[in-house]
């Protein structure tokens, strides 16, 4: 097996085998730039290593034919003590997980080699032995997990002997005596002295690679971005380039434009006389990459040019990674750069513009979670805040929250449901938890570039970095800023957008983007390169799309609001929600009624409310379609709970007051108690049992339409009845729905369809009968998915969800994302004979699913009419229908 590949045998197509870095480096070497040689182990050695616990037979025979390949293309041998090669080697796996694995610096550097360093570079003895501290402080933690503070600890301990705060300010002599301290407790950690075999070394740090693959932080990476646990890494070994030579000499990182807004223009840090991860440790302070104009002119526009190449190459915006050795500049790392979700939308719209991506390119590159990004309240400002320090809008979003220094502090708060802000100097990839437990995380150090940076916009989390004016002191659990004193527990408010810090909570406003569904900006006359982007791409996934998008709405508000957010009617309508608030009393009548009468009445006098409630929905539905589900729950949901009414009926009886009422309540209460309500007395049941219920919200319904109709309007009823196992259910409540349409629609020319969900497995795995005497199915997802597992949304997230998803059972909740394998299956089933017993059947969702973007890709694929979800839902289905359908 071939396990080891030249930069110049691979290309950008090879990641799954190259890893990311791998095959960009390829990519890079191959259009001709200038990336520093070196080759790359593929993820199949890592996947072996894994698997057997040693490297599989002949990688090590690969390694050493590549190894002496580049030394005889470098002229130099690694490690050689007078005049060494010195190479680094890099984790990158298929998906970029910032910071989450490892890489070691300075390979090849010895007590020998770094006499020879010093020579080749002129006799700079400072350079070497900073090289070398840096080799035995990475090699130190990730080779052979040294904890970092103690190296951290030596340095700040050399530089406070030399009184000053910035390592530049050591020299040859400080960091010879730092390489001995460093050396010490490598001893001390390990039991053995610091490994001086150049090839040694070579092999222990692609080994530590390899194993970084499952090291905590980055399998609770994977798992946060659905990431798959058995990609591996590879490992690449690349020549070193040294940024820290001198002033003329130096390290940064760009992109190609801006990922926060996607504007156009360059975009990065620069650090003079640095290697490479001071940059994104926020060592020292970078300055923007505009400086380097002045600099080293000719470094800045080769950059400049090779930008510009590879956006065309790549067709998307680019992040790189470079270093500039002696005014010769390296390319170290290019990959199409994550970005946010408005930069997402603008860049696609951008390069639509520069023809060098057509519509439905654009469509692919977005996705309904950044729309939904995008839909986020603002804060409202127009109050008296005034921001106490800003910083960077490292990742967009209004946050308000309790402050916490730790990301122990964030975990343990967030799990008592309360809103947190992450407040760091920095963060690094230990802080991961922290950050996915806050709301937002804001950082006084480092840029766009930074860890918390990267990492929040990933997550799609608020973050401010960088607000500098901010002194962080976490072991006294505060920070200060501008004459305030915050403390644990104190409530800030962050702005991810525009980078500002509020003291206290700050109100929130709609977004621009839900401004302009809501249709108050109009994107043919506002100056919001958002606005327009969103719109163009909308309106494109909605000429691409199949499935008609519809919403769940029970109120004639909530249907206005969905349809101006695109909804083509209504999929689902509770009506159990209309039995609520002051019509309780009406129900208790109804679940009272001692004789027929008595029950004929409650019913007569919900009738007309139920009717003025349908009214105003297909008002605002007009000429669309609305399904109304009929009564779905347990009656005895709408009943006062057993324990408070004992306890009303014994303090009465107390009093001596007359409790006839009370206790024939009570009674009721205690005869239709159910141990396990999901799968009692609920839906087409309620309708078989209770006289006349399923008949007054028939009428209800079939009433206004034809008063909605005859005022001129369009009402187009679908009447759903739920929970329907078997299709003489179905029949019995059909047959009596038929009667009372026909009756009360007589010629005024309204049509009232029938048809039923398919929620119960039962139902689906008849459909072909079912089909027979419904009009029309629904999938209900929600309870489909429940009856298909045999859980109960309800308990079982907080009881045993985290288990199954740490055991990889789920890769995430079926309720959040349908379960194609099981439910799917189901649902398949049930259209496929469904159909086939009623050509033309139509087919819906109504489940939570509607809204989820991975679910409507399916829903697509199984040839469904439309999905339904809530109002704020309805943009993301749209635009992800429009994405599967392209
Ligand atoms: P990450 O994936 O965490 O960014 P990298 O492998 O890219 O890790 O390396 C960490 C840092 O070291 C980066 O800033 C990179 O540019 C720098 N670096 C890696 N290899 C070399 C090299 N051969 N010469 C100089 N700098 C390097
Ligand atoms: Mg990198
Ligand atoms: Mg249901």
């Amino acid at each position: 097996d071939k396990y080891v590949y030249d930069f110049a045998e691979g290309n950008r197509d090879l990641k799954d085998l190259l890893g990311g870095k791998g095959a960009n480096l390829a990519e890079m070497t191959n259009l001709g730039l200038p990336v520093p040689p070196g080759f790359t182990i593929t993820t199949e050695a890592c996947k072996a290593y894994l698997a057997t616990g040693r490297e599989p037979d002949g990688l090590a025979g690969q390694i050493e034919a590549h190894l002496e390949a580049l030394e005889r293309e470098m002229g130099r041998r690694l490690g050689d003590p007078d005049d060494p090669l010195l190479v680094s080697v890099r984790s990158g796996a298929r998906f970029s997980m910032p910071g989450m694995m490892e890489t070691v610096l300075n390979v090849g550097l010895n007590d020998h080699s770094v006499v020879g360093l010093s020579s080749q570079a002129g006799g700079n003895d400072r350079f070497a032995w900073d090289s070398y501290r840096r080799l035995i402080q990475m090699f130190g933690k990730t080779v052979c997990e040294v904890p970092g503070e103690e190296f951290a600890h030596a340095l700040d301990e050399a530089k406070r002997a030399k009184g000053s705060t910035d390592d530049l300010d050591l020299d040859a002599d400080d960091l010879r005596g730092l390489v001995e301290a460093y050396k010490k407790i490598f001893a001390g950690h390990t039991g053995r002295e610091f490994p001086q075999e150049p090839r040694e070394q070579l092999d222990l740090a692609i080994r530590a690679v390899f194993e970084s693959w499952n090291a905590e932080r980055a399998i609770l990476y994977r798992r946060q971005e659905r990431i798959p646990a058995d990609l591996g890494t590879a490992v690449n070994v690349v020549t070193m380039v040294f940024g820290n030579l001198g002033p003329d000499s130096g390290t940064g990182v760009a992109f190609t434009r801006d990922p926060g807004s996607g504007a156009q223009g360059i975009y990065g840090d620069y650090l003079a006389n640095a290697q490479g991860e001071d940059v994104v440790a926020g060592i020292r302070n970078t300055v923007p990459l505009q400086e380097l104009e002045q600099l080293d002119p000719k470094s800045y526009h080769q950059l400049l040019d090779i930008m510009a190449r590879l956006e065309g190459h790549y067709q998307d915006l680019c992040d790189i990674e470079f270093t500039i050795e002696r005014g010769k500049l390296w390319m170290l790392q290019t990959r199409v750069g994550k970005r946010t979700a408005a930069a997402a939308f603008v860049i696609a719209g951008q390069l639509v513009d520069e023809g060098l991506i057509d519509l439905d390119e654009a469509l692919h590159r977005v996705n309904g979670a950044q729309l939904a990004q995008l839909m986020f309240p603002r804060f409202q400002l127009d109050h008296d805040f005034v921001p106490v320090a800003r910083g960077i809008g490292a990742s967009p979003g209004a946050a308000s929250g309790t402050v916490v220094f730790t990301s122990a502090r964030a975990v343990e708060l967030a799990a008592e449901g309360r809103s947190v802000i992450l407040v760091r100097r920095e963060t690094n990839p230990d802080d991961l938890n922290g950050m996915i437990a806050a709301q937002g995380i804001l950082t006084s150090r480092g840029g766009k570039t930074s860890h918390a940076a990267v990492v929040a916009r990933g997550m799609g989390k608020t973050c401010v970095s960088g607000a500098d004016e901010i002194e962080v002191n976490v072991p006294a659990k505060r920070f200060t800023v501008g004459g305030h004193t915050v403390g644990e527990g104190d409530v800030i408010s962050i702005d991810g957008t525009t980078g500002r810090v509020y003291l206290g909570e700050v109100p929130v406003m709609p977004s621009e983007v839900v401004q302009y569904f809501e249709g108050s900006l109009d994107p043919a006359h506002v100056d919001n390169a958002l606005v327009r982007a969103v719109h163009r791409i909308m309106t494109h996934a909605d000429d691409r799309r199949r499935l008609a998008v519809r919403t769940n709405a029970d109120t004639g508000a909530d249907a206005a609001r969905a349809r101006r957010f695109g909804a083509e009617g209504i999929g689902l309508c509770r009506t159990e929600h209309m039995f609520l608030g002051d019509r309780r009393e009406l129900v208790e009548r109804l679940i009272l009624a001692a004789t027929d009468t008595d029950r004929t009445d409650a019913l007569a006098a919900l009738l007309p409310l139920q009717r003025q409630d349908f009214v105003e929905i297909f008002r605002e539905m007009d000429g669309l379609p609305v399904t109304v589900r009929l009564i779905d729950p347990p009656l005895h949901e709408f009943l006062p709970p057993l324990e408070q009414l004992a306890v009303n009926v014994a303090v009465a009886q107390e009093r001596g007051e007359d409790v006839a009422k009370e206790e024939a309540l009570l009674a009721a209460v205690r005869r239709m108690h159910e141990e396990n309500p999901m799968l009692g007395l609920r839906g087409v049941r309620l309708g078989l049992v209770i006289p006349g219920l399923f008949a007054m919200q028939v009428r209800a319904i079939a009433e206004a339409a034809v008063a909605v109709t005859r005022d001129g309007g369009a009402a187009r009823p679908e009447i759903m009845v739920p929970l329907v196992g078997a299709v003489q259910e179905l029949e019995t409540v059909r047959a009596e729905a038929e009667k009372i349409i026909a009756e009360v629609v007589g010629d005024s020319g309204v049509e009232v369809l029938i048809g039923t969900m398919i929620e119960v497995p039962r139902a689906a795995l008849t459909a072909g009968q079912i089909a027979e005497a419904a009009q029309f199915f629904s999938f209900g997802t929600n309870d489909l998915t429940q009856m298909a597992w045999g859980f109960s949304r309800d308990d079982v997230e907080g009881a045993f969800f985290w288990r199954y998803l740490e055991l990889g059972i789920f890769g995430i909740s079926p309720f959040e994302s349908i379960d194609r394998d099981g439910v799917g299956r189901l649902i398949r089933i049930a259209a496929e004979e469904g159909r086939a017993a009623r050509p033309g059947l139509k087919l819906g969702i109504c489940g939570e699913h509607g809204g989820d973007p991975d679910s409507v890709h399916f829903f697509h694929e199984v040839g469904l009419d439309y999905v339904s979800c809530s109002p704020f839902r309805v943009p993301v289905a749209r635009l992800e229908a429009g994405r599967a359908a392209i």
